[in-house]
């Protein structure tokens, strides 16, 4: 069976595969990062003792925040799938490596591109001499 797209066929089952994988994943632990954040806080009303809940719940939040953009980046990716699109940089329209799509299969953009993105838009006058883009970086883009 082959289809007239820019991926072949396997590599549409594969990226397939481990979207749907993924967006179990993320099903998974939003519903449990759901339940682990307590009602009560909705309740607090004096800031005080909001303030002495928030460090925690704030790291809950911002979890559900990260996990609910992952779930929207791995719906967008699966919708570029079906377009003939999935695997594909939608800065260059190269082809997204294979290593980088396992690591984070809802990416949108190749290495290269990522690279650019995250550069600041002076890049070209720092781009000497500078270090590379730390991992952590990265690590927060996921
Ligand atoms: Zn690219």
């Amino acid at each position: 069976m082959r289809r007239r797209h820019r991926i072949d066929q396997a590599r549409y089952d594969r990226l397939k595969r481990m979207l749907v994988d993924r967006e179990r994943d993320v099903v998974v632990r939003l519903r449990a990062l759901r339940r682990s954040l307590p009602n009560e806080w909705a309740e607090l009303r004096d800031p005080e003792e909001r303030g002495s809940h928030r460090c925690a719940e704030e790291v809950d939040f911002a979890l559900v925040e990260m996990t609910s953009a992952t779930a929207t980046r791995i719906h967008e990716a699966l919708a570029r799938l079906d377009r003939g699109a999935g695997g594909t940089c939608v800065d260059c329209g190269g082809a997204i490596g294979t290593r980088r799509l396992r690591a984070l299969p809802f990416t949108d953009c190749c290495l290269a591109c990522q690279q650019r993105r995250e550069a600041p838009a002076a890049g070209a006058s720092t781009a000497f001499g500078r270090p590379a883009p730390r991992p952590a970086r990265v690590a927060r883009e996921v």
